[in-house]
């Protein structure tokens, strides 16, 4: 059933949609499954050293990983597939999990499998080359490997861009706090090219007079831990 959804794909997906479906046949080579074969040792997880290498936890639980699953516009948790195998983080994706079936998912399939196969490269980049990629960059590179036109609108996180939606149908207008409150607006944003980041809040009391502000660069990985350290940061400042 997995082997007729993969393959019912358009023909620039091959390549990613043949990896996925290698890693449903347990056909990848971890070190799990090479240790069933042949004796290579510990069979312990490239990246992360703590569990053994399976195709689960290399593509999907991984500590290393897990966050590229969470950056994706669905925002999956990955834990809850610690003790589960890859046929079952596909069929989730599928809509095929009779438990938590969604047949929705299956339109994102095309992303998740160029992103599983992003997954892996850049575990080869890392053992070969010894080179880290960013949990952003690597699902910036499985973004890139769509065309435009191919993500349906609804599940596509980001523009080819790479810069968070700007646009917005609804209009937010600013009110007064109450009387002898202070309102506190803050923002971040974060460059996933440069992996530079900055934050920046500003305080007004209940007449919408100014009472303090502040603009600092950021030292976290991602938009939104660039907006949850303003908030932070505010917050901090205003117990001071
Ligand atoms: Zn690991």
């Amino acid at each position: 059933m997995i082997f007729e959804k993969l393959y019912g794909r358009p023909k620039f997906l091959i390549e990613s949609n043949f990896f996925a479906w290698k890693c449903a046949k347990n056909a990848i080579p971890v070190h799990d499954i090479l240790s069933q074969r042949m004796n290579i040792g510990e069979n312990l997880c490239h990246r992360c050293h703590r569990d053994s290498e399976t195709l689960i936890h290399a593509i999907v639980t991984c500590p290393r990983v897990k966050r590229i699953w969470f950056l994706y516009s669905l925002n999956v948790r990955t834990d809850s597939f610690r003790d589960k195998n890859i046929g079952d983080w596909l069929r989730f994706w599928l809509g095929l999990n009779l438990n938590r079936g969604n047949p929705n998912l299956s339109e994102n399939f095309p992303l998740v499998a160029c992103v599983i196969w992003a997954i892996w490269k850049s575990k080869n980049s890392f053992i070969y080359n010894n080179q880290t990629e960013h949990a952003q960059l690597i699902l910036n590179s499985a973004v890139h490997m769509i065309p435009l036109g191919h993500i349906p609108p609804p599940q596509f996180p980001y523009p080819a861009s790479h810069t968070q939606p700007t646009t917005s149908t609804s209009l937010s207008i600013w009110s007064l706090p109450r009387s002898r409150m202070f309102k506190i607006n803050t923002d971040g944003a974060w460059d996933p090219n440069s992996l530079k980041g900055g934050m920046g809040f500003a305080f007004r009391d209940s007449n919408g007079s100014f009472h303090y502000a502040a603009a600092l660069p950021t030292n976290v990985s991602s938009a939104e831990e660039t907006k949850i350290q303003a908030i932070w940061t505010a917050l901090k400042k205003a117990v001071d």
